[in-house]
């Protein structure tokens, strides 16, 4: 199964350098269930010191820095991935994104540059390519937070803005479908120009499925749309857009699901289909594009003491702390009443989680609420 790019990628990581001198630190300050896996063959580097640690640097992590750092903290940002951005980034960075408060289309990979532009002056640190592993309560307020590739953070308070957690594309069941995987089977869209002139097989009902089958009609020569019945999952409007291609013999439209797969060397030439009237036959496709939904894996978070639910982790909607004191989660990682996963909703959450943040970092500062239009001292931070 293709790894989407979350673990094992070197490049991101530092180790701390391996010490021949003897075995790992252990002991009270120091116990050894910290060590990472990863880890285990070196020693931990020297804590790095910050007010927040953010886990995660999707979207809404990426604006947690800017928050924060209007009210003067500085923030630490761990990803899994090797770039910033999350879902946006690694799923769909070319899919235009409406529903942005006064950004009538911008798309995802766009979204995240402008955040990116905007968290500027605050200068964050990136370390991308790391897995939050632990989080340990050193006092009131100080955490260790330590990472796989053995980085380990002390920070005042830690914000978890983890989305899905780790996600991972589902795989259909086709016999022998890993050898076409990253060649000629596809898990998500990274280059829509990659699709340019080919005949693809769209595989699915959901969003997914019917998003990329309208982004991506334009660009290949020939896109089959299969799902194994009549009924979608895809919003209406999308549906709509879609029967609209099908109608002007634009794209097909098969019901039915794929029994197996032809071609050589990783390099698909058709599915074979077992449609709905129970015919068997092939469909021809250099590409097949399956979206069966995402393995939301929600991996570590779940040992870090926190209360869950269903995957989630529960905040208090006043200020998106959880169970535990000074551990903030915002953004798709949190449940409360209502909780919508979108990323205007992870803005919100950012901007009250940061109030309550700033009483944990500056506990004898008062905060005064100020706005960014009429707050010279907050344009002073802007560099405006
Ligand atoms: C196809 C598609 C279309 C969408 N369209 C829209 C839309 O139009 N509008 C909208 O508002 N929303 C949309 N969404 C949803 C939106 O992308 C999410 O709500 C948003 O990405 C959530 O942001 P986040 O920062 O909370 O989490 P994510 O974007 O999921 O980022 C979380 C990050 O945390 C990292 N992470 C997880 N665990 C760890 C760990 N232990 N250590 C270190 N890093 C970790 C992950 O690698 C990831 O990069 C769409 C989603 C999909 C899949």
């Amino acid at each position: 199964m293709p790894r989407k790019g979350q673990f094992g990628m070197a490049a991101g990581h530092v180790f701390a350098l391996p010490d021949p001198a003897g075995p790992l630190k252990t002991g009270p300050e120091f116990p050894p269930f910290l060590l990472s896996r990863k880890a285990d063959c070196f020693r931990m580097s020297e804590p790095i010191k910050t007010d927040v640690l953010i886990i995660g640097a999707g979207p809404v992590g990426l604006f947690a820095v800017f928050e924060l750092g209007l009210l003067d903290m500085k923030c630490h940002l761990v990803d899994i991935l090797d770039k910033v951005g999350g879902q946006c980034a690694e799923l769909y960075p070319e899919k235009p994104i409406y529903d942005i408060p006064a950004i009538p289309k911008i798309s995802a990979q766009g979204l995240v540059d402008q955040l990116m532009e905007q968290i500027k002056p605050f200068a964050p640190q990136f370390h991308l390519g790391e897995m939050v592993e632990t989080i340990t309560r050193l006092g009131d307020p100080l955490f260790r937070v330590t990472t796989d590739g053995g980085k380990v953070f002390e920070a005042k308070v830690v914000v978890i803005a983890a989305g899905g957690g780790s996600f991972q594309p589902k795989r259909p069941p086709i016999p022998g479908i890993e050898a076409y995987e990253d060649k000629s089977v596809h898990y998500a869209v990274r280059k829509m120009d990659a699709f340019k002139g080919k005949k693809i097989l769209i595989v699915g009902g959901g969003d997914s499925a019917l998003d990329w089958t309208l982004n991506l009609q334009p660009v290949a020569s020939h896109v089959t749309l299969l799902h194994r019945r009549a009924d979608f999952r895809a919003a209406p409007d999308s549906v709509n857009k879609m029967m609209a291609l099908v109608n002007d013999k634009k794209i097909d439209l098969v019901l039915g699901q794929v029994t197996g797969l032809e071609g050589a060397d990783g390099q698909l030439s058709a599915a074979v289909v077992k449609r709905t009237d129970n015919t068997v036959g092939p469909v021809t496709c250099d590409a097949m594009l399956p979206f069966f939904g995402l393995t939301m894996k929600l991996g570590p978070v779940a040992n870090w003491g926190l209360r869950l639910h269903e995957d989630v982790i529960p905040v208090n909607t006043e200020n998106f702390e959880t169970s535990e004191p000074g551990i903030f989660a915002i953004g798709d990682i949190n449940t409360y009443p209502g909780k919508l996963k979108l990323i205007l909703s992870g803005f919100h959450e950012v901007a009250l989680m940061s109030q309550k943040a700033h009483r944990y970092v500056y506990p004898d500062k008062k905060l005064t609420f100020q706005y960014t239009t009429s707050s010279s001292s907050l344009q002073k931070k802007l560099g405006v």
